[in-house]
């Protein structure tokens, strides 16, 4: 990911405007997300949005089938036990 650029977790929008990059703001969604760690966002309703790619290769894991179930079934645990959670890739 550029540091110049920020991708809503939740539309797949692109944004290039410098504030909306430095608030982590998306302009389609109307949010404010806040980065927790690598692909892992809050979006400062109780949602998490986990993008598994992002997630992998921010941790510095390969990033196959085998690692991309892994961490997929890691997070539908902490889904069953009620945590807001929604994944993408
Ligand atoms: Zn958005």
């Amino acid at each position: 990911m550029s540091a110049s650029t920020f991708t809503c977790p939740s539309c797949g929008r692109t944004s290039h405007n410098p504030h909306d990059v430095e608030h982590s703001y998306c302009g389609a969604c109307h949010r404010h997300w806040r980065q927790l760690n690598p692909g892992v966002w809050d979006d400062g309703m109780g949602v998490l949005h986990v993008d598994i790619d992002a997630c992998l290769i921010g941790n510095g894991y390969e990033v196959n089938e085998q690692t991309r179930r892994m961490l997929t079934e890691t997070w539908l645990e902490l889904v069953d036990q009620g945590m807001q959670i929604e994944i993408v890739g």
